[in-house]
């Protein structure tokens, strides 16, 4: 008799201890998703579906690593340390919510060995070692994390990219930037395409986030500071969790996979070239022309009038200008020619130095020679090389196997990214 009532009593004390353990875990999602956004009165946010949101699978990358410092500040501090600590703290928020991360890396450092293929540059090798992790996880979705840097201080602000194969990369880069935005004070930057390696290789909805310019230094102070960097995490954590939810919700978001509007180039004037430098603004990476007066251009063989461009192209913006370059001044250009209607340029690789592995100076760089070339002659592809060697990059995000098209949406200073 005895026996059996202390059977009993331990079914049911089970049957509590298993829904207890339940309770607490729910109560712990909705209080995390709710609870913390409604004590940031300025932030609205979009209620959460935690259903949405919990069980899924993420991967994590902390840009650069190892041997690879990344963009470099000037007090030294590195972008490979910065990415690791903000994808810790990311890794934590969303793990609290019952989504599975993958990290590319946990520690210090890269997988330039671990790739066989010893004709592939290492920062190729550890990019592809990470699309390797990344498609054999079969997550749901890729937020890579990089800080970025460009030649001149006057740029700020966190920026989102993506690639234009999947509408949802799209999607969720718009998402994280708002929510960086919202959290992170102004910040009138959109989230903006760029044919980074990893997310072109990556078969899963994959976006970059650019935490800020570590060549800005009231940004390099903040990006150095444990605070800030939680503020980040926090920050991209709600954006994909909003993204999460809007794939859900009836409201789902109309998914288009045009990227770009359709724009062209405007038209050069007889006489006069247009070279494109970056706008001093901090609203977007973008050019603004600058048109030089050339007489005679015309008249050139258009091989010719190719190098004539880049030559006035790498002596800057004209005095009293308030544009930027993209690329220092000297003879970076070792060769030019014309391969039927593709320029073929072959650039100095200790150019890559002035880009001190920032993403936005890399994307600059190449497209002020690319939309400058296409614009004066009438090019739809310019080909890099670097040190006459293809398959190069300069700052190890932008990998030039193929010849880059021109993108007039950089030169008309217009980014439809979030219409
Ligand atoms: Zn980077």
């Amino acid at each position: 008799m005895s026996r059996v009532k202390r059977k009993r009593i331990y079914i049911i004390n089970l049957v509590w201890k298993t829904e207890y353990t339940y309770g607490i875990l729910i109560f712990m999602l909705l209080g995390f998703l709710y609870g913390w956004t409604s004590e940031r009165q300025t932030v609205k946010t979009t209620k959460l579906l935690p259903s949405a949101i919990s069980g899924k699978k993420i991967v994590i990358d902390a840009g650069h690593g190892g041997i690879d410092p990344g963009a470099v500040g000037r007090s030294g501090l590195e972008e490979k340390e910065i990415t690791l600590d903000v994808a810790k703290r990311l890794k934590r928020y969303f793990s609290r919510v019952g989504v599975y991360v993958v990290m590319t890396r946990e520690a210090d450092l890269d997988y330039s060995g671990e790739n066989g293929d010893r004709r592939l540059t290492k920062k190729r090798r550890d990019l592809l070692h990470r699309v390797k992790i990344a498609n054999e996880s079969e997550a749901d979705l890729l937020l890579s994390i990089h800080v970025n840097s460009f030649p001149q201080s006057i740029w700020s602000g966190a920026q989102c990219f993506y690639d234009g194969k999947l509408p949802e990369s799209k999607l969720l880069a718009v998402a994280i930037q708002k929510s960086l935005a919202e959290r992170l004070g102004p910040n009138r930057r959109k989230a903006q395409q760029a044919e980074y390696l990893l997310l072109k290789a990556t078969t899963m909805p994959a976006v970059t986030v650019e935490v800020g310019f570590i060549s800005n230094p009231r940004e390099e102070e903040l990006l150095a500071d444990a605070e800030y960097r939680e503020k980040l995490a926090e920050a991209i954590f709600y954006g994909t969790a909003e993204y999460l939810t809007a794939l859900e919700t009836a409201a789902r978001p109309v998914l288009t996979s045009k990227v770009y509007p359709e724009l062209s180039f405007p038209s050069v004037l007889p006489g006069t070239v247009c070279l494109y430098y970056a706008t001093p603004n901090n609203e977007d990476l973008a050019f603004k022309p600058e048109v030089r007066e050339t007489p005679h251009f015309e008249e050139w063989q258009r091989e010719e009038r190719g190098k004539l461009v880049l030559k006035e192209l790498l002596k800057g913006p004209g005095e009293g200008s308030a544009l930027l370059p993209c690329l220092p001044p000297g003879e970076w250009v070792r060769s030019f020619r014309l391969a039927g209607e593709t320029a073929v340029v072959d650039i100095d690789a200790a150019l890559a130095e002035s880009i001190n592995g920032g993403g936005a100076s890399e994307l600059m760089a190449l497209y002020s020679l690319v939309n400058t070339l296409a614009v004066n002659l009438d090019l739809n592809a310019v080909s890099i090389l670097v040190d006459g060697a293809k398959n190069a990059t300069l700052g190890g995000h932008i990998f030039l196997e193929e010849p880059l098209n021109p993108r007039p949406e950089f030169s008309a200073g217009l980014n439809d990214s979030n219409r």
